[in-house]
């Protein structure tokens, strides 16, 4: 039986990592993960599959994630699981589970890790998505947010990726039902000339409205109701303390008051960090966006609806695709080279024939543990065609064994420049080179 030559390609909105890519992305995972220790925080792995009530609980039935973005499935046994959508939820499920309330507060986590949203694909977006999340748990002042947000702009700047800050309140408990009940009268005397989406958006959560990205809608946005006309005077306290943070911290920001997180469990500050990103249009035609490629916020009712704890925290997450695309957009192979800092081949083996073969494979673990890298070629290729590739790779020497040094336990070593060649026994090849390459 064949297989459809669809199922040979990976399903929509997923992709291999392979190659320049991948290793970018090992590399920026390697920065997040030294800083962000650095910082304290300690790394946590959660299941890529979760219970479905966990989410609907806690991102909000209406939220755009719960209503139509969930991989859920029934498992054999009844059971009704969901991929996981985003790190938060998940992390602060462990949190409980794991007894982390008996820890000194406030608990620092990291996770790094995939996740998955049905979302239509486009470049730098996919529905498996690679995410670099951080948490700081049980600590209500602001210096929780301070804290992630200055994490995410150094592993930024150490990246070199130009970023902006913005910055909003989104309220509590106490005052964000009167800001939603404003949002609502003033969105009514407008509802029949928004967008589709936003009509549906006004019955389920004004909120939302704001995240609107329908030009039609934007004029409504610009006047709507702000946040911050409403915030209690603890809300406004704790925003003017994270403000303060920043300041300290020197972190340049904006207040964004139309910024708004699409999950329910979102209280008081939320935070993005925007670039400017190329995407291609579905004409061929490139254009720049402003896109977010870090994002957070705190969520002081989440534990209260999780577990029935009070849980003050916050957190968020650097969306890996994006930052590895920007990365390798911008990047000539010479910086490339810097930033994966790859250690190019010092020396190319060469054998020729059965005997020489034989002898090199013990010679290449020798080389390994001399810790000089190695590069050779596992084609039956001519000595021309070696020195060829030895040539094309740039090292400075290569080693060469045919018939005649395999039965005497030689070895020539080629200067690539010269071509100056010397002879010389197996065993001293290794102490030679070591002071050749120094
Ligand atoms: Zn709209
Ligand atoms: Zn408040």
């Amino acid at each position: 039986m064949k297989i459809k030559k669809d199922s040979l390609q990976t399903p929509k909105g997923t992709r291999d990592l392979i190659g320049r890519e991948l290793l970018i992305w090992k590399r920026v995972t390697g920065i997040c993960e030294e800083i962000s220790s650095y910082y304290g925080f300690e790394e946590i792995r959660t299941p890529h599959f979760e219970h479905s009530e966990l989410f609907s609980a806690s991102l909000g039935e209406t939220s755009d994630v719960v209503e139509k973005q969930m991989y859920s499935f029934r498992t054999r046994g009844g059971d009704s699981l969901v991929l996981r959508p985003e790190a938060t939820v998940p992390i602060v499920r462990a949190y409980f589970e794991q007894g982390m309330q008996s820890l000194p507060q406030p608990v620092l986590l990291y996770e790094n890790g995939s996740f998955f949203r049905h979302e239509a694909p486009q470049k730098g977006r996919y529905r498996e998505f690679g995410q670099f999340d951080l948490e700081v748990l049980g600590e209500d002042l602001a210096v929780a947010e301070a804290t992630v947000i200055r994490v995410f702009w150094l592993i930024l700047k150490e990246l070199g990726i130009e970023a902006s800050l913005e910055l909003n309140t989104m309220g509590d408990k106490e005052c964000r039902p009167v800001w939603r009940k404003e949002l609502t009268t003033y969105y009514r005397k407008h509802q029949e000339k928004l967008c589709k989406d936003c009509k549906r958006r006004f019955k389920e959560n004004p909120i939302r409205l704001l995240d609107c990205k329908e030009q039609d809608c934007q004029a409504f946005k610009a006047k709507a109701p702000q946040m911050l006309e409403y915030v209690c005077d603890e809300c406004k306290t704790h925003f003017k303390e994270v403000l303060e943070f920043m300041d300290a911290l020197e972190i340049p920001y904006r207040l964004n008051q139309s910024l708004v997180r699409g999950f329910d469990y979102y209280t008081r500050t939320v935070f993005e960090f925007v670039a400017d990103i190329k995407t291609v249009k579905e004409d061929g035609i490139e254009e720049t966006k402003s896109l977010a490629v870090a994002a957070g916020g705190r969520y002081d009712n989440l534990g209260q609806v999780l577990a029935g704890k009070d849980l003050p925290g916050a957190g968020g997450g650097i969306g890996l695709d994006r930052v590895v695309s920007i990365l390798s957009d911008g990047m000539d192979s010479e910086k490339f080279d810097q930033f994966v800092k790859a250690e190019k081949p010092k020396v190319f083996l060469i054998q020729l024939g059965i005997a020489a073969k034989r002898k090199t494979l013990g010679l290449m673990e020798d080389f390994r543990k001399a810790k000089i890298p190695l590069a050779q070629s596992l084609s039956k290729d001519s000595i021309r065609g070696q020195l060829r590739l030895a040539a094309k790779l740039g090292v400075a020497y290569s080693l060469i064994m045919g018939q005649k040094e395999a039965l005497e336990g030689s070895v020539i070593i080629r200067d690539m420049d010269s071509g100056m060649q010397e002879t010389l026994p197996i065993s001293r090849a290794i102490e030679r080179l070591r002071i050749k390459i120094k």
